[in-house]
Parts: C-alpha cells; structure tokens; sequence
C-alpha cells in the first residue's frame, strides 16, 4: 500500500486485499458447502410489495427473470412460518427496529425460495428499468456526491485484468483531508458497498453468461473487461464488501456458534452445519480485518450513523422496485445481508452479541442473508480468478 491517504479502517482495508486473497479458495468452497445445508438455503421473502417509489417498474418476460417457490412441506418444520409464533415476529408487514438498517419482512409473511435451484446469473434483465434502479441506489444513498454517479457511456480504457488494486481513495484524500475524518469515511463506506454489490451482480452475470445465439451457459470473458476489469477499482469494491462481510462474521462468531441451527434437517446435517460453519468463522476471524471501532465516534457521529442508516434501509426499500423477481430476490437477499453486517458492526456492542443474552437477537433471515451474501461475494472473487486464468490462457495461445 504506496498511497498512505486516507488513514484509518478503509485504509487498512484496502491494503489488506491480500489476506482475503490468500484465504478465497478456502473460504468459497466452505460457503459453497454450507449454503447447501437446509438451514440455509431456504429462504423466506415478500418478492410482490409494492414499490413505495414509482408505478411503472415494469417487469421482466425473459424466462431468465422467473423464480418458483418450494413448497412449505419441503422446508424443516421448525422454520415454517405457520409454526412461528406470532408473537416473536415483528409487528405488521415490512418493518425496521431502531438498530436495523434494512426493511425486514415479518417472520411469517411471503414464500420460501430454495436458493440453491436460483443461481445469481444473466436473466436478461437489462436496459432503462435496470439503470434506473442503480442511478437511484447511487442518488439516494452517496450523500449527494456526483463523482460515484454512474458512468454511462464512459469508453473502456485500456484493457489489462487487474492483478492489484487502484486506491479509489486516493482522489479523496487530496481532496479534503479533514474531510475524511468523518462524512467521506461515511459516504465511502456507503458508497464503497453499493458500487460493490453492482460489480458483484455484473460478475455474476458475465461468469454465468448465456450466449443467446447458441444457447449455451457459460463464462463470457469479454463482458468481464467491459464490466469489471476495464474498471479495476470495482474489483476493490468488491474486495472491501467481503472483508465488510467478514469481519461481522467474525464479530458473530460466539452468536453464530450458539445460533440454533438443530432440527433445520437430519442429525448428520446438523452436525455438518455447524462444523462447516465453524471453519467459515475461523476463516472469518484471520481475513476480516476491519477496523469498526474507529467509525462513529466523536461530534455529530450520532447524526451521521442515523442519516446513514436511512439512506441504506431506503436501498433496501428499492429492492422492491426491481422488475426481475430472480434479481429483486437476490438484490433482497444481498441488501438484507449487508444490512445485517452493518447492525452488527455498527450497533452492536459485546453485551448484546452476547448468544446467552440476547438468544433473538438476529432473525433466521438475518443470519441466512448474511451467509448467502458472503458466499456470493467470495464467488464473485473466485470468478475473477477464472477470468484471469482464461485471460493468460488466451495470451499464451497468441
Ligand atoms: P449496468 O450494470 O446496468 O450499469 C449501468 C451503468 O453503471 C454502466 O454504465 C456501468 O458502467 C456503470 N457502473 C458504475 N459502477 C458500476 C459497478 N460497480 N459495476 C458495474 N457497473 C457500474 N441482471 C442479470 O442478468 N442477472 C441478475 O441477477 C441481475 N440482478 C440485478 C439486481 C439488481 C438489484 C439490479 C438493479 C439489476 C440486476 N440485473 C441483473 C441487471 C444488471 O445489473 C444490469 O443492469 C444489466 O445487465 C444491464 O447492464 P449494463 O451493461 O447496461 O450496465
């Protein structure tokens, strides 16, 4: 790390994308495992709210964009919503607690989903409805600054797949060194994890392309350069949501360990549950090195870390506006999951993380979002793996 502005956590985040580097392979084939277990992949959601923003939100007719539901009798009893008590839940339809910073379902409202039969690929789901939706994530949630606007039309630079990272911070920190001490860390955080989960999804659909003259399903490389890898800095951005991601994993850890994930399925899948779980944790514990503590201090932090958190639940609420159900179901997921690491970041203290304590402290769906994010991001650094690997295949052969 050359560039030594800005100081602090995103700092040492930034200069640590090696350690996440170094444990992804580990880490993905873990998540992989553990995303596979009934405890969490049956996921439980409203995908038919009414968009609070605009009417015409439009829908998508590719055969790409349609989900189905699993039935009810095929979920763990335990985790069905007619066996939840009503008292439990939160009260009335979507909701939020004062710590949360994302919209929750009610407990027992909407469908289960098996999010393993629903891959994160390309649908189709394109064009002016799908740009509207990012330039609204980026309107409402980037405190006004226009420098992470979207960029469209922007030609692709020269091309090379980025083996490291430029410091996107690095235009800031010349900019407004008192600055950063306090609104740009915010807005950097917000925006870094927004600009992060768009250049995820853009993975996900260049790894998991179809080729529509074809038919056929498979990586498509130059989707990758026009997407990803002619922006190097939407790499990092998905580097910053994993170690985001990880830290609030590891920050987790005794809750996690404690969370009741028995009768989810069989004995055997109980017990794999956790053991796999513990791994992930562990992994979590050496890799997540984010340095929360040092956010949200001092003169108007309060004011700050509220208005922060409006803007995020009102990312989540434009989630609902998404006119793809398979995309709006893992933009949901994903919004949900990221919220869930921020609460547990930013919100919590050790005493109410403590399992013993606070047993309900997380919702299932909490707990779910956040793994399934996880993996998500990790499968995202796998696949720019591939890519690289496809790129130096392509250069030798020439
Ligand atoms: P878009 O990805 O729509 O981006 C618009 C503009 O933003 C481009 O000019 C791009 O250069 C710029 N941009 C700025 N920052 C970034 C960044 N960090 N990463 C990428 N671009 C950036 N489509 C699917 O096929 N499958 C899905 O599962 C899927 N899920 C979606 C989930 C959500 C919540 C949303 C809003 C959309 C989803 N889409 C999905 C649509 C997809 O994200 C794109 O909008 C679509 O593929 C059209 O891509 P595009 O090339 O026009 O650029």
């Amino acid at each position: 790390c050359e560039n030594p502005k800005p100081t602090g956590p995103i700092d040492t985040t930034l200069c640590d994308y090696e350690t996440v580097e170094s444990v992804n392979g580990d880490l993905f084939s873990n998540l992989h495992e553990l995303v596979q277990m009934p405890f969490f992949k049956y996921f439980q959601v409203d995908l038919y709210r009414e968009c609070p923003f605009w009417d015409d939100y439009g829908s998508c007719n590719n055969p790409g964009c349609a989900i189905t539901t699993v039935d009810e009798s095929q979920v763990p009893l335990k985790w069905r919503a007619k066996a939840l008590s009503k008292v439990d839940a939160l009260d009335g339809d979507a909701t939020y607690r004062d710590s949360d910073f994302c919209w929750l379902d009610d407990d027992t409202e909407g469908d289960y989903y098996d999010l393993t039969l629903v891959p994160e690929r390309f649908t189709g789901y394109s064009g002016p409805e799908a740009h509207r939706i990012w330039r609204n994530i980026y309107e409402e949630n980037c405190f006004g600054l226009s420098e992470f606007s979207l960029m469209e039309g922007k030609a692709p630079a020269a091309v090379t797949l980025p083996d490291t990272m430029t410091d996107v911070l690095r235009e800031d920190g010349a900019e407004n060194d008192q600055c950063l001490e306090k609104r740009v860390y915010y807005k950097v955080i917000s925006a870094n994890l927004l600009l992060g989960l768009h250049a995820s999804i853009s993975t996900h659909i260049c790894a998991d392309y179809l080729n529509q003259s074809t038919g056929e399903w498979g990586p498509n490389l130059q989707c990758f350069v026009n997407r990803i890898a002619s922006h190097p800095e939407r790499l990092q951005y998905i580097y910053f949501n994993t170690v985001l991601l990880l830290r609030a994993v590891a920050r987790l850890g005794p809750y996690l360990s404690a969370y009741d994930y028995c009768s989810s399925g069989t004995h055997q899948d109980d017990v794999e549950t956790k053991e796999i779980l513990s791994t992930v944790i562990s992994i979590a514990q050496k890799a997540g090195r984010f340095d929360e503590s040092v956010l949200f201090r001092g003169e108007n932090a309060n004011v700050l870390k509220e208005e922060f958190k409006v803007h995020f639940r009102n990312v989540t609420r434009i989630m609902d506006c998404v006119g793809c159900d398979k995309c709006r179901l893992w933009g949901k997921i994903q919004t949900t999951g990221i919220a869930t690491a921020l609460k547990v970041l930013f919100e919590l203290d050790e005493k109410a993380l403590d399992p013993h304590t606070n047993a309900n402290l997380l919702q299932r769906s909490e707990v779910v979002a956040l793994i399934n994010t996880l993996h998500r991001f990790s499968e995202s650094l796998d696949a720019v793996n591939m890519f690289r690997h496809i790129w130096a295949d392509m250069n030798s052969t020439e």
